[in-house]
């Protein structure tokens, strides 16, 4: 029976009353979950020992929307309807919003957000490690603009350190944990301007693990750390000309390399580091495709085990770095499996440490255009054709929604990209094309874009950051993204309560 509000307002007539009013809804499952998420929350307690460990986690252009697509997508590969399924991130207890623009864009770039979490101060677009005072490609004012990274300020404090990537380690994100240049573009020698002494971002790489800053580093970029002449499975991408092989170098000082799935299986991650772990020429393959390469959770699990016997804790930056490369190519389907095996990574990450000792603090550097359509019911594949909702129940009618035009549209677009429906063969002025669930559906498929551009774009939206562990609830409200360095900087440093 239903009790009309009103009746309930009328028989609440003291405090006490308003404690346990006779809701008609008392016994609802959704008001039952509330009810018992407010006793969670009030059980927390906020941790305010040292971090000893700090892990920050990146899913590259992560950014709400591709967060929500990937959650839907893991609910029902799961066999859930979706929207239900919560990441291992989502379960963190503290969040806040992240206003991710740089100092002179609005949308955002990789290497000025990398400084930004990794340093403490916002810069301009495509710099690393160096303040807002050091112009794009400007090499002269890199010495002077220089920025100490939390790897670089936590290693001189006797904390270990790891940079694992599915991107190449010379990629923006990762680079933004050591390097200090003028442009993201110098991963190699091969990519710096003449006159410019700034060493290159590999060089960089293997100066920061030969100076004892970085014990760990693996990923992607080969090509960065091998010369034109070496020989080389990849020997049709080698990009220095130096001559140097950085790689060779590195055995030299007594860094441990692994190359692929077999020689990383076979570390012992209890022996020496330093480690250097390369598996592919350029950017790790994406998980779906993934072949004789560790996975990211993988590398986490081999890192925290390598870094977690030394007395003074560990930082370690762990990107799934591949999420925005799908995003720009329009293909949603491999943003989401490597989405999920992000999410493995934090879950992985997660289950190894305590939340006594270890801030894990899961982000993105910045959003992409991908945003969705309506009105689709429940359970419509999150990167396929939007049915429609059914009155009479929860899942969807499966009954294609259709635009205009009559033809069937997806739950997910991007704003701009590959996959515009404006077609040059049309002069820009196009019709949409027909597609079917089996086309939208299939692996390869590019998710349909207003704007034709070769490369989807980062869009200048909010992101979100998620955290556990000691100090993680100074995360709270809307923050500007280098705030990201100084809580983490606080948090390792914070003196233990008496
Ligand atoms: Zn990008």
């Amino acid at each position: 029976m239903r009790v009309p509000l009103a009746a309930v307002l009328l028989t609440c007539s003291t405090a006490l009353a308003w404690a346990e009013p006779d809701f008609p809804q008392k016994n609802n499952r959704w008001f039952e979950a509330a009810e018992a998420e407010i006793q969670n929350k009030l059980a927390q307690q906020p941790i305010t020992k040292p971090a000893k460990n700090i892990i920050l986690m990146i899913a590259d252009g992560n950014g709400i929307a591709t967060n929500y697509a990937t959650r839907i997508f893991q609910g029902q590969q799961n066999g859930l309807l979706g929207e239900e399924n919560v990441l291992p991130q989502e379960a963190f207890p503290h969040s806040a919003l992240v206003k991710t623009y740089n100092v002179n864009a609005q949308t955002p770039d990789s290497a000025g957000t990398g400084t930004a979490f990794h340093s403490g101060v916002k810069t301009k677009s495509g710099v690393l490690g160096v303040d807002e005072t050091v112009n794009f490609a400007d090499c002269s004012a890199v010495e002077a603009g220089s920025v100490a990274t939390i790897a670089e300020v936590l290693a001189a404090q006797g904390k270990a350190v790891g940079i694992i990537t599915t991107a190449s380690l010379t990629d923006a994100t990762p680079a933004s944990a050591y390097a200090h240049v003028a442009s993201r573009r110098y991963e190699d020698d091969a990519s710096v301007p003449e006159g410019c002494d700034v060493p290159d971002i590999a060089v960089q790489l293997l100066d920061q693990i030969k100076n004892g800053t970085i014990d760990i580093a693996m990923g992607g970029g080969r090509r960065h750390m091998l010369p034109e002449t070496a020989t080389d499975k990849d020997s049709k991408d080698r990009n220095r000309r130096d001559g140097r092989n950085l790689i060779d170098e590195a055995k030299e000082f007594g860094a441990t390399y692994v190359w692929d799935e077999k020689s990383f299986s076979e570390l012992d991650p209890s022996a020496g580091k330093p480690v250097l772990g390369v598996f592919s020429s350029g950017h790790m393959d994406y998980d779906y495709d993934r072949k004789d390469q560790p996975s990211l959770a993988e590398m986490v699990k081999l890192t925290i085990e390598s870094l977690q016997d030394n007395e003074n804790g560990f930082y370690m930056l762990v990107e799934g770095g591949r999420v925005d490369h799908a995003n720009h190519a329009g293909n949603l389907f491999r943003a989401l499996t490597d989405g999920v095996a992000f999410a493995e990574a934090v879950a992985m990450a997660e289950q190894m440490t305590s939340d006594q000792d270890t801030l894990i603090i899961v982000t993105a550097d910045h959003a992409h255009t991908l945003s969705f359509n309506g009105y689709c019911g429940r359970g419509s594949p999150i990167n396929g054709l939007c049915m429609g909702i059914d009155n009479n129940g929860v899942k969807h009618t499966d009954e294609m929604l259709l635009g205009l035009d009559g033809k069937p549209f997806t739950v997910a677009g991007y704003l701009n990209g590959t996959g515009s429906i404006l077609t040059e063969e049309n002069n820009w002025f196009g019709t949409r094309p027909v597609v079917s669930q089996e086309e939208a559906l299939d692996p390869d498929y590019k998710q349909q874009s207003l704007l034709p551009l070769d490369k989807e774009t980062h869009a200048g939206t909010d992101v979100a950051v998620y955290a556990k562990g000691p100090w993680a609830h100074l995360f709270d409200g809307t923050i500007e993204q280098n705030y990201i360095f100084n809580v983490m900087n606080y948090a390792a440093n914070a003196k233990e309560e008496e």
